[in-house]
């Protein structure tokens, strides 16, 4: 899924407060896990700027809403009308579903409710952790499972640096060394011959390399 995290009110603040109406509008999935940018979080935030424009004395007719996904143009039809009569949008998506509805509404200024942060998990103590960062050529396959690209601070694919420690990173005594947990998952799965074998150099032009990338499905 895809994390985010709200801004700090007061910078939602300064971009929205010389609107005279403001629609805050969630986005009910992964952000909505995370229970950052979901409606009923759209609906917190709006009670908040709806006080903070009464503080300051300023007319602003600030509603609040939301559909299932901000990037997908089906599920716009329920809030058609909201949009439509919007003078601006605050989007609770991530930053995928902001330009979404930046592209639909040409002339509706569009603004990020939340710092899109990562591709995720959610554990059982509701920690959302980093898993994934989308590289366009998953190695999975060969690294027991664990993904070194999004977890090792490096991005090593031969690791693990001289920095390795009792299990965990130079960088942070909090954080595993992602490639121990590569040992230690292919010694689990009887694979430890795997971890001799040298990775190839990862080609990363199916990164970013080439600008944006895209995916056609066919027949469609
Ligand atoms: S190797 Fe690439 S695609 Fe696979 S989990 Fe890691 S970042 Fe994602
Ligand atoms: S200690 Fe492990 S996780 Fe940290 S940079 Fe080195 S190989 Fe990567």
């Amino acid at each position: 899924m895809i994390v985010g995290e709200q801004k700090p009110f007061e910078e939602i603040w300064g971009m929205v407060k010389d609107h005279k109406q403001l629609t805050v509008f969630g986005c009910n999935t992964c952000v909505a896990v995370c229970q950052q940018g979901g409606n009923k979080e759209a609906e917190i935030l709006a009670s908040l700027l709806r006080m903070r424009a009464t503080q300051e004395g300023l007319e602003i007719e600030i509603k609040n809403g939301g559909i299932e996904r901000q990037c997908e143009h089906p599920f716009f039809e329920s809030a058609k009308d909201l949009l439509d009569q919007s003078e601006a949008v605050l989007s609770m998506a991530c930053g995928i579903g902001v330009q979404f509805i930046a592209a639909k509404y040409m002339s509706t200024p569009v603004y990020p409710a939340l710092n899109t942060t990562f591709l995720g998990d959610v554990q059982t103590d509701w920690n959302f952790t980093e898993k994934c960062q989308a590289c366009g050529d998953c190695v999975l396959g060969t690294t027991g499972g664990i993904c070194p690209v999004s977890r090792c601070c490096k991005r090593l694919f031969n690791g693990p640096c001289g920095g390795s420690s009792k299990g965990k990173c130079e960088i942070s005594k909090e954080l595993d060394c992602a490639w121990q947990l590569v040992v230690d998952r292919l010694e689990a799965l009887g694979k430890l011959d795997d971890y001799e074998k040298l990775a190839p150099v990862k080609d990363w032009s199916k990164d970013r390399a080439g600008g944006p990338r895209s995916f056609k499905l066919e027949g469609f």
